[in-house]
């Protein structure tokens, strides 16, 4: 039985107030909150026994390391990835999606093309961008439809006409909420020998992602929007390719022997983790991992369908506000604007009421782009969310388009 208040009772900054106003927090598409579980497991690890990890003799660079690489494996297991080779940690998303561009540079040709979602994050058509003018690449966008979602019909023509050699495709659109058909772009990816990249960073915290079945080369999470802390992700990466490109960062860590005459690389994954990793939120995102394990995550999903579902169908029978989109397979989140009202000024005023959205073009330009926007409110849902607190937020978005139109 999923027990919403029991959940509640484990994220202590969902009792504050703001404003005076109970807070709702609905900007989890920008990052989620952390269960106590989380931050304990933080502490305990600066309290008990912080130390750097690899190589070290004594007791607690011992401790650290084992925690460090306990927690890859557990991280590797909840994505159904038992090769801790295939487990990359890095800073986020952001970095396991430039890590991506950069290391498959060096086996793109001049004239490729990079076919790249028109409803990404700037963090995963950037990257690919810049490879642009350096390689000679092109990269041209996968049409979004009206609905929001990615449209593979007219990738696959894409595909016809040109020398594909990479599909970079949001699971989850975080603009939008839209769930794309990524095992049709994966499969699209292989019958032409293209790399398929997928950033994962708005699914990972919506539905149980099993990345060794999805069969993508490469797949990107972010840990803050999965209850974990900021500064931490993972790239997951299969084994025949990560042993096939070339380290990105060099230093400390990544390398085998150093030496004038010639440096030789270290083994999977750590050819691709220079320097110290972030340690302390490595041990913290298997914590967070762990917590959605106890909770029973597929409940608590269950759970948050229904209380998105329940935002929707509120929002869509609104006759004050265009809602974004209206994909088939919605996730999470509801971008929509109030008629005649910017953006900014909703979300400044659903604040004073204690609301928590998120405004203007979340990172997702070309989206706003698409629906000749210049920006939404977003207001995105966690399995930690309630109906109550839709009903709260409904009645502050009325109080505030009131006082707009007034
Ligand atoms: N991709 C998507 C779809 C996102 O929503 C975000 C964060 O907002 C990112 C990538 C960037 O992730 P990170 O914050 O881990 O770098």
């Amino acid at each position: 039985m999923f027990d919403l208040a029991k959940i509640r009772d484990d994220f202590p900054i969902l009792s504050r107030k703001v404003h005076g106003q109970p807070l709702v927090y609905f900007d989890n598409a920008a990052t989620s909150q952390k269960p106590i579980a989380v931050i304990n497991s933080i502490t305990d690890y600066y309290d008990r026994y912080n130390s750097n990890v690899h190589r070290g003799v004594h007791t607690l660079s011992g401790e650290a390391t084992d925690a460090y690489e306990g927690a890859r494996a557990q991280i590797g297991r909840w994505f159904g990835i038992t090769d801790p080779g295939e487990v990359i940690l890095l800073r986020g998303a952001t970095e396991a999606l430039n890590l991506v561009a950069n290391t498959i540079a060096g086996e793109l040709k001049r004239g490729d093309v990079i076919l790249v979602g028109e409803t990404e994050h700037h963090a995963n058509i950037v990257p690919w961008q810049q490879l642009e003018s350096r390689l000679g690449v092109t990269v041209v966008p996968v049409p979004v439809d009206s609905t929001g979602m990615l449209d593979l019909k007219a990738a696959k023509t894409l595909c016809e006409k040109h020398p594909v050699a990479v599909i970079a495709i949001g699971h989850v659109s975080n603009a939008i909420g839209a769930l794309n058909d990524v095992e049709g772009f994966i499969a699209l990816a292989k019958e032409n020998s293209a790399y398929s990249v997928i950033d994962g960073a708005q699914a990972a915290p919506h539905m149980l992602v099993n990345v060794k079945n999805l069969q993508a080369d490469f797949y990107a999470v972010s840990a803050h929007k999965c209850c974990g802390p900021t500064g931490i992700g993972v790239l997951f990466g299969r084994r025949e390719l990560l042993e096939r490109l070339p380290p990105w960062q060099g230093g400390g860590d990544m390398i085998d022997r150093v030496s004038f005459s010639g440096t030789t690389y270290n083994e999977l994954p750590w050819k691709f983790e220079a320097g110290t990793p972030n340690i302390a939120d490595t041990i913290g995102f298997s914590a967070a991992l762990r917590y959605l394990e106890s909770i029973d995550f597929a409940a608590a999903i269950a759970h948050e369908n229904r209380v998105h579902e329940y935002l929707i169908d509120s929002m869509l029978n609104r006759n004050t506000v265009d809602v974004l989109g209206n994909p088939e397979r919605w996730v999470s989140v509801c971008s929509f604007n109030v008629k005649g009202s910017h953006p900014t000024d909703v979300g400044t005023l659903l604040d004073q009421l204690g609301v928590a959205v998120r405004t203007g073009h979340h990172c997702a330009m070309p989206t706003m782009e698409y629906f000749g926007l210049p920006g939404t409110v977003r207001a995105s849902i966690a399995f930690y969310n309630s109906i109550e607190e839709v009903d709260r937020f409904l009645d502050a978005l009325d109080r505030v388009t009131g006082m707009l139109s007034s």
